[in-house]
């Protein structure tokens, strides 16, 4: 029996796994088969982590947090999680392909997933010009034409955001009207710099080795037409990945997994959550670091409360603990 599992091995998985480790609990990170380390694994340079003056490139900074969780006793497993039991006291995981594993709490950190608009060459080009987050590359577009693709708020909240940087902003989307509230729509329409581009889908991206055009599709004529720009950033929306916790645990209006207050404690006792697959706001490296930190100290204070209880119990005194356990 573990002491402490954790689901996913980005900046809340790896955080969470060097304080699990530190305390002397040794952690098992379930990283996943593919995608170890996370959403920065798919980016270049990563200027806001602080104590990286220089800055850091995304996949050697989560090398770096592996080799940190490693060095103070993590066991970091490359492989996928496919189940989970977490109604028991025992909280019971099965994998892919290295078995299955049973412990008294577990830390969920699973991340969630920008939607992409599913072009050949999305991906190549991320990191490139294309983005899906302006907070962490709008920096990057200093003086440059860019696209923003959605109609929501975010979509408008990123167009905005993103004309402190960029000459031009132009917000490419599939209707003639937005979905975004009211307010997001006033503040976008009445910015000089971003302009709007109606009834309009991207089908194309084109650039070798950075973005120099899309190819916008015309949504009633069926015509298309080349709009240079030296950046893409995608805003129709994100998914928490909660699919293997449907039906066990709380879940947000939003999506993501719920917890109590500033706490990473879920519905079900010893299993807490952390990082972007409980944030639907900030969503950055950082805090979801912060957030992994949140669950370890919680998940440390759960299981000394546990073994509080054995002592009290082989005392013959039961109460006190199980009720400190009952308020964790
Ligand atoms: C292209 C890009 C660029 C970004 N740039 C920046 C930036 O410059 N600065 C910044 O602060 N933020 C940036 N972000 C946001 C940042 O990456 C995220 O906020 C952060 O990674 C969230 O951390 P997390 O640990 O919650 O989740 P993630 O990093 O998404 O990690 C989730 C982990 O869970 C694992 N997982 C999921 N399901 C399973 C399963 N079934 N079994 C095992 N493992 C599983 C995944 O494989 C992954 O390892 C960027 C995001 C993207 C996509």
């Amino acid at each position: 029996m573990r002491d402490i599992v954790i689901i996913g091995s980005g900046p809340a998985g790896y955080t969470a796994a060097i304080y699990a480790a530190r305390a002397g609990l040794k952690p098992v990170v379930l990283a996943s088969s593919v995608e170890a380390g996370g959403d920065l694994m798919n980016t270049t340079e990563v200027e806001n982590f602080p104590g990286f003056p220089e800055g850091v490139m995304g996949p050697d900074l989560m090398s770096k947090l592996q080799e940190q969780a490693e060095k103070f006793g993590a066991e970091v497993i490359l492989d996928d999680v496919t189940s989970v039991d977490l109604t028991g006291d025992v909280k019971h995981v099965e994998t892919g392909y290295s078995g299955s594993y049973d412990s008294r709490s577990l830390i969920f950190a699973t991340g969630s997933a920008y939607r992409k608009l599913g072009l050949p060459d999305e991906e190549r080009l991320s990191g490139r010009g294309v983005s899906w987050c302006a907070t962490c590359d709008g920096f990057f577009f200093k003086g440059k034409t860019i696209a923003v693709v959605g109609g929501g708020d975010s979509a408008m909240e990123e167009a905005t955001f993103l004309t402190r940087f960029a000459e031009k902003v132009y917000v490419v989307h599939r209707k003639d009207s937005l979905r975004a509230s009211k307010i997001m729509q006033e503040r976008a329409m009445t910015n000089e710099k971003i302009e709007f581009v109606w009834n309009s889908e991207v089908t194309g991206i084109t650039g070798e080795n950075a973005v120099e055009a899309l190819t916008l599709r015309d949504t009633i004529t069926g015509e298309t037409r080349e709009l240079p720009v030296q950046g893409l950033f995608v805003a129709i929306g994100n998914d928490p990945r909660v699919h293997l916790v449907h039906g066990q645990l709380d879940l947000t209006a939003d999506g993501t997994i719920a917890v109590e207050g500033r706490s990473s404690k879920t519905n079900l006792r010893g299993v807490f959550a952390a990082g972007d697959v409980i944030d639907p706001s900030y969503r950055q490296a950082v805090t979801a670091a912060a957030s992994g930190t949140v669950a370890a100290l919680d998940a440390e204070h759960y299981l000394a409360a546990l073994d509080q209880i054995e002592v009290e119990k082989a005392a013959g005194i039961p109460l006190e603990a199980e009720q400190l356990v009952s308020a964790e």
